[in-house]
Order: C-alpha cells, then structure tokens, then sequence
C-alpha cells in the first residue's frame, strides 16, 4: 500500500460484519476462558490483550498504522510525546550511561536531556548538528549508549542530516533515534535514511486537530542489539521471568523490551479514546501534509519580503541555511512552522500578536487552524534578555504554524497584523 491508502487502511482490517470505522474498546481488561490463557500472555508466548496498561486493541491498531507508515515492524503509543521521548532513550539506558543529542531540539527534550535524565544519573552530550562526522566523533565515550536528533527542528527549523548521524551512531555500535514530529512520515521518513528508532509527538500534526496530548515510539527492527554494547538484550531480564529478549523476539526485541518493563512499571499509556482521536487525524494525514506545506512555502515567501520582517527560518525558501537539506530529506515540502523575527523586538512582536483576527495565539504548534506564539512573553518568559539572546531566541522572534485556511485568508491577517507593527 502506499501513505495515502495505509492512512486509511493499515492497523484495522474488519472481519465480516464488523465495524467499518475503529471502534472504541474501552475497557481496561479483557475476559479468558482459563488459567492457561491467561499465562501464556504473561509469558508472551500467546498474543492478546489482558490489561489496558499495556495494550489495548484501539491503541494497538493505530500503533500497527503508525509502524506501516513509518515503514517500522512495531510502534508503542505513549500518553504524551515526552513520555515517547524519555522511553526511547530509558529502554536501552542506565544510570552511569551517556548519549548524544544534537542542540537543535525540541525545548522540552532539552530540558529532559540536560536536568532530568542527569537527576537520574542518565548524561547527555549537546553536539551541533551541523558539525562535521570527525568533531561528533569527539562526543562519543566508552558508555555511550545512543545518538538522538530531530529531523526538522521545533522552533529553529534546522534540518538534521540524518545519514550523517547514522553513519556516526552505526560506527559507534549504538543506534540512532529521530524525533521526527514535524515532517510526520509523510514528508519524511527517517528509517529509510538509517535511522533505527523513530519517535513522534503525536499531538502536533498526526492528530493534527489539537484534540489529544500523545506520543509514538517506533522500531525499525534494523538495529543489531546482539552486537556485544547491550546484554540488556542478550542477557536473561530477571523482572520478567528470564526473558531473553533478542532470542525470543529476534528484530522485535527493542519495541517488546519498551512495552514489557518501561510501560509496565512507568504506565505511561494513552487511553483508547485518546488513540480514536488520533486515528481521525491519521485517516487524512496524507491530504493534509502537503496542503500544510504548500501553505506554508506561500506564507514564508510573502514574509521573507515584508519590510517588517527582520529574518525568517523555514528551510523551503531558497537561500535559507538548510534548503539544500531540505531539498534531499524533505522534498514533498516543508510542513508550515516557520520562525520569523519581527522588527521593534519584543514590542514589535506583541503588536504584531495582538492584532491577528483570524490567526490565534496558542502555546501550540501544528495545529489544523493558523497560530503563533511569542516565546520571550510565554515559554521563555522567565529568561532575561541576555538568557534570550544565548539561547538564539530574539526577542521579536514569533513561531508562526500555518493551518489549512484558505491561504489568501491567512497572508491577508498577518499583512494587516504587520501595519499594526
Ligand atoms: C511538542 C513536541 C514534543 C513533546 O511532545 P508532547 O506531546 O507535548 O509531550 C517533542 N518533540 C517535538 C519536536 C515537539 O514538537
């Protein structure tokens, strides 16, 4: 099948008579007819569903269709994108261990990378993604356990060159993961460039209707865990009875790792109304993206020439510093977050807020309606101007998430929002 009909079609098959749209199972329990059954789950030698925490048939349908167009051979929903974030990298690490992770990310997994994973004794090495292979090398320690990238960054809209960081991870022994929220497999799809691991937060544009706070983990199946750095894999798993866990799943082994011990001990685990919400977006996933993107590619290039605008990053337009990157990782399009700086900084960006009138201010991003968001007035409020500019925040910087609407509506709000500048 190709994307457009896997958004449809892949992860539920109806049976004679059955529900043509995926129904609901709410339940946090299913029924057994005996003791035996009911051990064979547990002793995951027989495949089914015996408690919500773990599975749950909704849940694992849009898993089933997530991992078919990412082009995976399994994919665990979490409740949230940083629970997806923290038990992509937690499956494979302990205390004492290391990884890589380019600068350029997402705020929230900056935060989780540089304070928590570190209270938690996990350390975290920030490398600039567009440094060469021999300074990445550098990085890399005798405990490093993973390297972690972003494919189209939130909000700095750098594109990592994800070949790169595989061939650095692979040459390391240890595998890649990509954050891939953004371009969502529609426009990119990081296994096929040598990722081994590919997260999402499914809050942005896969749901794509600001409904449900979700997150994906998906496993390409590719990475050899047998290759001596992780006995987690090859060595028995005393908290699940001994389980080998690359004998008895074989390319499996990570996802089935993931499910068993980190969502069964942390339970981080989205409801089945929760991935119903999300199945609705995925269902015209394929439709939206590339109207996201042209959207987006028209914004961008009528503010790159507004005189109010002092700079835009958004990797579509010729001449910014990742259009080459772009061109061979996300050729279909650019999606359509944009940062823009507006000049008279943080004055400037606030009026400029607070005269849209179709456009709204959210703290949200890749949403089915247009928004914008200022970071130095709501997420980086509590920096001082000198924090702002270090961490490559101007204070007229606005994240600008172009919706569906009719493009002319759009261009027209954010013309009459800049005379207001
Ligand atoms: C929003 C976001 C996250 C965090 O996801 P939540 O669903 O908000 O927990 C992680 N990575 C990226 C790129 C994001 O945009």
């Amino acid at each position: 099948m190709k994307q457009e009909t896997k958004c449809l079609h892949a992860g539920y098959s109806p049976k004679n008579g059955e529900p043509r749209a995926l129904p609901i199972y709410q339940s946090t329990t299913f029924k057994y007819d005996s003791t035996n059954h009911i051990g064979k789950l547990f002793d995951l030698t027989a495949a089914g569903h015996f408690y919500s925490r773990l599975s749950n048939p909704t849940v694992e349908a849009v898993e089933n269709k997530i991992a078919a167009l990412e082009g995976g051979i399994a994919a665990m929903c979490t409740s949230s994108g940083q629970a997806a974030s923290f038990t992509s990298l937690a499956t494979i690490m302990k205390a004492g261990e290391h990884f890589i992770s380019t600068a350029t990310i997402y705020g929230g997994t900056v935060n989780l990378f540089a304070v928590t994973m570190k209270r938690f004794g996990i350390e975290c090495t920030f490398v600039d993604a567009d440094a060469s292979e021999e300074e990445i090398q550098k990085a890399f320690r005798p405990n490093t356990r993973a390297v972690f990238g972003e494919t189209l960054a939130n909000p700095a809209l750098t594109v990592c060159d994800i070949e790169k960081l595989a061939r650095i991870a692979h040459k390391n022994g240890v595998p890649l993961i990509i954050d891939n929220t953004f371009p969502t497999p529609i426009l990119c799809r990081p296994i096929e460039h040598g990722a081994d691991i590919v997260i999402h937060s499914t809050t942005k544009y896969m749901d794509g209707h600001a409904l449900c706070v979700g997150g994906v983990i998906v496993d390409s199946g590719k990475f050899d865990w047998t290759n001596g750095k992780f006995p987690e894999f090859t060595e028995p798993d005393e908290s699940y009875h001994g389980t080998i866990y690359s004998k008895a799943f074989g390319p499996a082994a990570y996802i089935v790792k993931a499910r068993v011990q980190l969502m069964r001990d942390l339970g981080m685990t989205p409801s089945a109304n929760s991935a119903f919400l999300l199945n609705l977006g995925l269902e015209t996933l394929a439709v939206r993206m590339p109207q996201y993107s042209r959207n987006g590619q028209k914004v961008a290039e009528f503010l790159s020439k507004h005189p109010k605008i002092e700079s835009i990053s958004y990797p579509g337009l010729e001449g910014d510093k990742y259009h080459e990157l772009a061109k061979k990782y996300l050729p279909d399009g650019c999606a359509g977050v944009m940062s823009v700086v507006i000049k008279g900084g943080r004055d400037g960006a606030a009026r400029f807020l607070d005269a849209f009138q179709l456009a709204t201010q959210c703290v949200h991003v890749a949403d089915i309606r247009t928004c914008a968001l200022h970071p130095a007035t709501s997420t980086h409020r509590q920096l001082t101007d000198e924090q702002l500019a270090a961490c490559g925040i101007p204070q007229g910087l606005v994240r600008v998430s172009i919706g569906l609407e009719n493009v002319d509506d759009i261009i027209a709000d954010l013309s009459q929002a800049l005379e207001k500048v």
